[in-house]
């Protein structure tokens, strides 16, 4: 498959790479190892992302590449300028949220390049996916391995090292596989800093993000004797804490520190109303299908998905969709 991306990737000149709304730490390191090695082909390459890089993530992008998306001023005219549009670490164009508008009226050719469970992505030109990588920046460490001169640029080695770190819950999930921790020793052996990644990523929080795991955790609600664990925040509890979007980052996974939970779950009210759901399952529970019921995906133990307001109304459709999947996949030996 990365022969077939390597060989299309020969002839566009102009490129534009963007990943799913909200980009996490391996969509933002694919699309950063992505763009070294093509401007080490000479192509001109830009990233844009929506709404804009979360601040955790800016020591990625120390040249600053990374550019947010301002769709009635610069990037007005942003559907004619590439030869080719990849979305990096997402397979349907809806996960780019407002960008999509810009995306479906473009004439680019259309590119999807991830590592999530989708069977068949829609909306594109080529599709270049593997569910087996435990990262989309493992698809672009795999592509890039021999085909560029050693060492990586250092930006590029870290970018790539964040990526497999955050995707693999810094290589505590199932998908760390042998292949993930030889890439990243080899990233560690380009000059990659562990310790200092470590710190830019999960270091750098607000007191505001603590107030915020606070208040969500004071509404901590647990079902199926302590099997799923139910966290949510309303745009009232964001002003009360003065929190924002990036505070939220990694609140999901927290419930899973409990003995005993399987299935964690964080709704959260978005500014069009809409509820955001975020499901982590430790090991047995299949979250995935419960998302792709709701129109979301992502992976077996990792998935999202985008539900219609109001909250009490999400919660409810939620929590029955979530205790099915709870009863159906613990009672299978
Ligand atoms: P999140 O809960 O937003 O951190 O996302 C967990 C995983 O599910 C990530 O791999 C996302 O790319 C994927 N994901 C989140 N929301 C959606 C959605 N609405 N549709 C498809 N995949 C999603």
């Amino acid at each position: 498959m990365l022969e077939r991306f390597a060989r299309f990737l020969e002839s566009p000149q102009r490129i534009l790479l963007t990943s799913h709304e909200n980009p996490d730490g391996d969509g933002t390191g694919a699309m950063i190892g992505l763009a070294y090695y093509l401007r080490s082909l000479g192509k001109e390459v830009r990233i844009v992302v929506n709404p804009e890089l979360p601040h955790f993530l800016r020591f990625m992008d120390p040249q600053g590449w990374v550019e947010a998306f301002e769709p009635t001023d610069r990037h007005r005219e942003l559907a004619q300028w590439p030869e080719t549009w990849i979305l990096v670490d997402a397979s349907e164009p809806h996960r780019l949220g407002v960008m999509q508008e810009t995306f479906l009226a473009s004439k680019a050719v259309k590119i999807c390049l991830d590592h999530h469970m989708k069977e068949s992505p829609q909306g594109f030109d080529h599709e270049f996916t593997d569910s087996a990588a435990s990262a989309s920046a493992e698809l672009v460490f795999d592509l890039v391995a021999r085909r560029m001169p050693r060492p990586l640029p250092r930006a590029m080695a870290t970018a790539l090292y964040a990526g497999l770190v955050d995707d693999t819950g810094n290589f505590r999930f199932s998908n760390a596989t042998p292949k993930t921790h030889r890439m990243a020793a080899e990233l560690i052996e380009e000059g990659v800093e562990p310790a200092r990644v470590y710190q830019d990523l999960y270091h750098q929080g607000r007191p505001e993000r603590l107030k915020l795991f606070g208040r969500a955790f004071e509404g901590l609600r647990l079902q199926a004797v302590g099997r799923y664990a139910c966290l949510r925040l309303t745009r009232t509890d964001m002003s009360v804490c003065g929190a924002i979007h990036d505070d939220m980052e990694g609140l999901v996974n927290k419930p899973l520190e409990l003995r005993g939970v399987e299935v964690a779950c964080l709704l959260y009210e978005l500014e069009d109303g809409q509820i955001k759901a975020s499901l982590r399952s430790r090991e047995r529970v299949d979250v995935n299908a419960v998302c792709r019921s709701f129109g979301g995906g992502g992976h077996r133990l990792a998935s999202g998905a985008k539900l219609d307001g109001p909250l009490e109304r999400a919660q409810t459709l939620m929590d029955a969709a979530i205790l099915a999947r709870i009863a159906a996949d613990l009672a299978t030996p």
